[in-house]
């Protein structure tokens, strides 16, 4: 495992964020929402995610378990992130790694995960 710092957006630029991320781990995911925003996930614990700007930005949506708040830019509608909770109770941050600066996303190898049956 391989922490790497990050710093990522929304397509605006209202929303900035900083994060240590291993992204030789990265999944995606095929329910209802993930299949349509495209998102590449990579998760970091709440204390391994800075949220630089945009706080008063974000919009949240909820569905299914309403366990994550799925975040976006009420400006530009772009996801960067969300916020959940870990099964063993931490609190996670799940990054779109679309939306990170400096990442060849052809070089991702993500793990398919299948929401849709979860
Ligand atoms: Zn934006």
């Amino acid at each position: 495992m391989t922490l790497k710092h990050y710093a990522g957006s929304c397509q605006c630029g209202a929303v900035t964020f900083e994060a240590g991320l291993d992204l030789d781990r990265t999944v995606t995911c095929n329910c209802s929402r993930c299949r349509r925003v495209g998102s590449i996930l990579s998760f970091a614990p709440e204390a391994g995610f800075t949220l630089k700007s945009g706080e008063t930005a974000l919009r949240e949506y909820r569905f299914n378990t309403h366990k994550v708040a799925h975040l976006f830019c009420a400006s530009c509608g772009i996801q960067p992130f969300g916020r959940g909770i870990a099964p063993n109770g931490d609190r996670m941050v799940a990054v779109n790694v679309r939306c990170l600066d400096g990442v060849d996303l052809k070089s991702l190898t993500p793990h398919e995960h299948d929401g849709a049956s979860a």
